[in-house]
């Protein structure tokens, strides 16, 4: 299989950066942002090149869906397979192409069933020099969270982080939107990068970011894994993306489908509300949110 990319080659040579949207199929700003960017950027003021993939998972997006007709996740099988289903040659095809890179962008969202606040996030990877840079370029994306987490196998990043090429991923909102704020600050975060790592020079901005927090915990980037539904039912969000909480407060409540029975879920961590589900059809075990260890929070 062999993705759908556009490769921008500058004037002048220089390192090679790879951007990617798309993963999920139902996550649109990323695709919006990589059309504008391959629209705008002229190559004469680049240095080096940039391959833009503006949807890895076309099988997905077809589908209008988070995943392909096998169900699998292709941000959990990587490096997959290339005699594989369709996400696991996809996920080959995807991996093979990290490897070519000097430097990676992975763009997303919360898709059409959650939404998350606007991170750039990366793994404390062991190698302090990829590390220091990944940190780098999620400053320079300047959202209003970085995240560090732990390294979790299958994602497109833990290939990137096994070929030792310093990588970021990022999140805005979801909720099947396709908000032109979104779109905007996806072509500012990766023209800042790109200026960062010296591939065009350097953009001057106002500085965004708000919170700063690294957690070395094993499966500590794993975002669906906290404050799980406890049943099949209609989720009534008690709070709002962003907003502060702390452990015991209620996230929100789920109720079956005539109302007689509820059970309301409470945060399992204090900081602030970093993904929240919007689609409210739940069912048990699913996520319902995560909360962002921040020390400010409680203020
Ligand atoms: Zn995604």
């Amino acid at each position: 299989m062999e993705l759908t990319t556009r490769c921008l080659k500058g004037s002048q040579p220089g390192p090679h950066l790879l951007i990617t949207g798309g993963v999920h199929g139902d996550e649109f700003e990323p695709m919006a942002a990589i059309r504008r960017l391959m629209r705008e950027l002229d190559p004469g003021s680049i240095r080096g090149q940039v391959t833009f993939v503006p949807v890895v998972n076309e099988a997905a997006y077809l589908r209008g869906h988070r995943t392909a007709e096998d169900g699998l996740d292709l941000a959990r099988i990587c490096p997959g397979r290339a005699d594989g289903s369709v996400t696991e040659r996809t996920a080959a095809a995807l991996s093979q192409l990290i490897r070519s890179a000097d430097y990676y962008i992975d763009l997303h969202t919360g898709g059409s069933q959650m939404s998350v606040y606007p991170l750039s996030g990366y793994s404390l990877h062991r190698d302090p020099q990829v590390l220091d840079v990944q940190r780098r370029m999620a400053r320079a994306f300047n959202l209003p969270v970085i995240w560090g987490t732990s390294g979790l196998p299958g994602r497109s990043l833990s290939v990137a982080a096994d070929a030792g090429i310093p990588a970021i991923y990022t999140e805005y909102l979801g909720a099947s939107s396709c908000s032109e704020e979104g779109i905007e600050a996806y072509v500012a975060g990766c023209l800042q990068v790109m200026g960062e790592l010296g591939l065009t020079e350097p953009v001057v901005t106002k500085n965004l970011v708000r919170w700063e927090v690294e957690v070395p915990e094993e499966g500590s980037g794993h975002i669906q894994a906290q404050n799980l539904s406890p049943m099949t039912g209609f989720f009534n969000p008690a709070v709002a993306l962003g907003d502060s909480i702390a452990t015991g407060e209620l996230i929100g409540t789920v109720t079956d489908l005539m109302g007689d029975e509820t059970v309301e879920v409470r945060s399992q961590q204090t900081g602030i509300v970093l993904v929240l589900r919007t689609f409210r059809r739940v069912l048990e075990g699913d996520s319902l949110g995560v909360v962002l260890p921040t020390a400010d929070a409680a203020g």
